[in-house]
């Protein structure tokens, strides 16, 4: 008889590894800060408040069948990073394309906004070999998780400044002196309130500082035709300016992408990890992105549409009575009293048939949980008002709104 093997004797582990993930469940059950996924089901009868589909484009048959005919002709993966084999004719075409549309040099897509965030902080603030010395990072606290995960990654000094204070971004860069990047949201994702560009890039060029706005929330909806905050504040094209954006939200795709001046683009290539080490964005989505790009630009009222719905969305939720941030953009932001009460309230709005975000700790640092809310630009004015009642009728009582 062949003796046991140690692999078919199991032993008992002498601690459990994995124990501290049960008292850290309780405690975060207990705080009512628990997540939990829910598919969505592809006919939805909901009204979606809650998606970031901006411009309602995400269905469009043009944008569909663009993806569809993409993952036909060559298939439904990249099948390697950009630099092996993960690059086609529509990776190059959409870099041209977005470039050309949000007036830059050059473009890089990557497989999300995250990537691209990543990216773009690490390769633009990291080391500069004999070219320079170490960095300075300039971030505003409300930046999103990605830029702040990108600042973390970077191996350079950071300064968190307060939120949208270009005088707290100069006095860093002037302590500094050296090298630097400012970063910031062009909108900000939970509030919905758009960054001072303009007061910004003056901060950053009287420093000889480089400026990195993430476009996420303001391609589409912002500027001319939807070109961005970044070129609605004439940003765009400047030669120490870089955008990022993401082709999930307005374009109603999948993927992110650097913009900015040739040389920077050609440095993320060779040096930006997230571009080099991840596989390339798929077909589908290139092409699905492609697709909407070219529907924006024959519909540009598309951009004006959802503003106009933001703004109606805010004044109906404060002429009812509760405190919103005045959107700058598609987002409205709608404070809850507490966790728990902004829970409950989104999980009304579902039974009344709104599907709405609800923010809460540890997406916000602070103690002010909210609902926010989405506009779409394919929404009819009936939806809209019926979307904001429901909102309303739902609301924590009186004495619970926010403040
Ligand atoms: N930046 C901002 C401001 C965002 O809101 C998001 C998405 N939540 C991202 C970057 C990340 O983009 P993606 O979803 O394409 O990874």
């Amino acid at each position: 008889m062949p003796q046991d093997s140690p692999r078919d004797t199991p032993r008992p582990a002498l601690r459990d590894p994995f124990a501290w993930i049960d008292a850290h469940h309780e405690r975060r059950l207990a705080a009512g800060l628990v997540r939990t996924l829910r598919p969505r089901p592809a006919d939805s009868p909901l009204t979606d408040l809650a998606g970031n589909d901006y411009l309602g484009l995400t269905r469009h048959p043009e944008v569909t069948e663009a993806a569809a005919e993409a993952a036909r002709r060559w298939g439904a993966g990249a099948t390697g990073s950009r630099l092996v084999t993960g690059s086609t004719a529509l990776h190059a075409r959409l870099e041209e394309e977005l470039a050309a549309f949000c007036g830059f040099e050059a473009a890089l897509v990557f497989s999300s906004g995250y990537a691209a965030n990543l990216a773009a902080v690490t390769a633009l603030a990291g080391p500069g070999g004999d070219a320079g010395g170490p960095a300075l990072l300039v971030s505003d606290e409300g930046n999103h998780a990605s830029l702040i995960d990108g600042c973390r990654l970077a191996r350079a000094e950071k300064a968190v400044v307060p939120h949208a204070d270009p005088d707290a971004v100069r006095k860093a860069l002037a302590a500094h002196g050296g090298r630097a990047l400012a970063v910031t949201d062009s909108v900000f994702s939970v509030d919905g309130d758009a960054a001072p560009l303009p007061a910004l890039a003056g901060a950053c060029r009287a420093h000889g500082a480089a400026l990195l706005v993430d476009d996420a929330h303001g391609l589409g909806v912002l500027g001319e035709g939807g070109r961005g905050a970044v070129h609605a504040a004439g940003l765009a094209g400047a030669p120490d300016v870089v955008a990022t954006v993401t082709l999930s939200k307005a374009l109603g795709s999948q993927g992110g992408a650097v913009l900015g001046p040739e040389r920077v683009i050609r440095h993320l290539v060779s040096n930006a990890r997230t571009f080099i080490f991840d596989t390339g964005l798929a077909p589908a989505a290139a092409g699905g992105a492609l697709a909407a790009l070219t529907v924006l630009r024959r519909e540009p009222q598309r951009a004006r549409r959802v503003r106009d719905i933001a703004a109606e969305l805010h004044r109906r939720v404060v002429a009812a009575g509760f405190v919103a941030v005045r959107p700058d953009a598609a987002v409205v932001s709608v404070r809850a009293p507490s966790p728990e009460a902004a829970v409950r309230w989104a999980a009304d709005c579902r039974e009344a048939g709104i599907a709405v975000g609800c923010f809460r700790p540890p997406s916000v640092p602070d103690g002010v949980s909210r609902l926010r809310l989405t506009a779409r630009a394919d929404l009819s004015d009936r939806q809209v008002t019926a979307a904001a009642d429901a909102i309303i009728r739902t609301a924590p009582a009186a004495e619970e709104k926010g403040s």
